[in-house]
């Protein structure tokens, strides 16, 4: 179980920030997640839904922002999408490129409190 052990790591860092801001009550979980940080969303969520009923923060919800995959294309001298997480190709002039810049994420953004 890859992802609860994840869950467990999200949760600290909750707890740790939760301590900044007063320990008040954590109520959601900003999150950004890529593609290509090896975590699927689904499994992610299900395993915080187990790892929170034995935290502090048993009411906190983990609200997920997808970021997309995005590349430093050398052509086009932009940061630009790709082709698919499969091709790791420019959406825009097609270049293959292993610069990648964005979609690696798996972090903890923000939180909602109380
Ligand atoms: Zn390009």
């Amino acid at each position: 179980m890859h992802e609860l052990s994840i869950a467990v790591t999200i949760l600290d860092i909750v707890a740790e920030e939760a301590v900044k801001l007063g320990e008040c009550r954590v109520v959601g979980v900003h999150l950004k997640l890529g593609p290509l940080s090896g975590v699927a969303q689904e499994a992610l969520r299900g395993a915080f839904e187990i790892a929170r009923e034995n935290s502090p923060y048993p009411d906190a919800k983990l609200l997920v922002e997808l970021v997309p995959i995005s590349i430093s294309c050398l052509t086009c001298g932009a940061t630009r999408s790709v082709v698919s997480m499969q091709q790791l190709c420019c959406s825009v002039c097609g270049t293959f490129t292993s610069d990648i810049v964005g979609g690696r994420e798996l972090e903890v953004t923000a939180l909602e409190v109380e």
